[in-house]
């Protein structure tokens, strides 16, 4: 399913080359005002020959615009590159690093360190805005993901993942290494605003949350299938974001370890984050770089 309109022709003629793509680095991270900051003459660089930078016409100071970036050290041509996050923005599974290597035709150890560092991308534009506040409802729950053994709860090598979803909202993820009651309720004093009334399931770790003053806790009861309790309380959205999370993961890349979880999460959050204005996928990745 098709994420954005754009198609690959309107892609390829707003980016025709590595220049032009270069060229939008720049324009984006330093504008055409950007003060020198060796010798503070304004607005005045120019592309220099044979160099992935500009130079200050008065002083000579170089800006590099892949540094500080995900390009940064990338013998990889810009275009390619961008090119990749277009690919992302196709594809609702994700793109696994066997994909990008056909459709890049760069090596798959390439391919999968692309992948990587445009997840990273992903989660940094996404960021972490806090969630909630008074009048809202955020569901929070966790799931394992991964290992190699199998097993529903602390099955060997599997990761934990804990979400907050806002409902009509964002969602944040973090990846944890346990389920203990001090780990969870942190992640949630930490990115749930107080007011908010928060949907659990009945795992221990949460019970702290009925006592707290900042929050108004209500519980799901998963084991007797009472999805939506009687007065209203669910975690259907967190549970249907996980599904396709690991559907994603199953489908798409198979496995994926804990240690590189993270970026798996971070661009399920950009992408549903954004699941009611798509055409801000491909733009915010292509415009959200850090500025210069
Ligand atoms: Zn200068």
């Amino acid at each position: 399913m098709l994420m954005t309109k754009q198609t690959v022709r309107d892609f390829f003629k707003q980016f025709p080359d590595d220049d032009t793509c270069l060229q939008h680095l720049f324009d984006v991270r330093y504008g055409d005002s950007h003060e020198c900051k060796k010798c503070g003459t304004i607005g005045k660089f120019h592309r220099l020959k044979d160099h992935k930078a500009f130079s200050c016409q008065k002083c000579g100071d170089h800006i590099h615009p892949m540094a500080g970036t995900i390009y940064e050290g990338s013998t990889t041509p810009l275009q390619l590159w961008f090119y990749a996050m277009f690919l992302f923005t196709k594809s609702r599974n994700g793109v696994s690093g066997k994909e990008l290597q056909r459709q890049l035709g760069v090596t798959y150890k390439t391919a999968w360190r692309m992948g990587h560092k445009i997840r990273e991308h992903m989660a940094r534009v996404d960021g972490d805005a806090p969630l909630g506040g008074s009048g809202k409802i955020v569901e929070v729950d966790e799931t394992y993901i991964g290992g190699r053994k199998k097993g529903a709860y602390g099955g060997k090598g599997k990761a934990i993942v804990q979400g907050m979803l806002e409902h009509g909202g964002e969602i944040i993820t973090h990846v944890t290494t346990d389920t203990k009651s001090k780990t969870l309720i942190k992640n949630i004093t930490d990115h749930v605003k107080s007011g908010t009334e928060i949907h659990t399931d009945e795992l221990p770790a949460y019970s702290r949350l009925s006592y707290s003053t900042e929050y108004t806790h209500k519980k799901v009861n998963h084991a007797g299938k009472q999805y939506v309790g009687p007065k209203g309380e669910t975690t259907n959205s967190i549970e249907g974001f996980f599904m396709h999370l690991k559907r994603t993961i199953k489908g798409t890349h198979i496995w994926v370890s804990a240690k590189h979880l993270h970026s798996y999460t971070g661009e399920a959050e950009f992408i549903y984050n954004r699941r009611n204005e798509p055409h801000r996928i491909l733009n915010d990745l292509l415009y959200g770089y850090p500025k210069g």
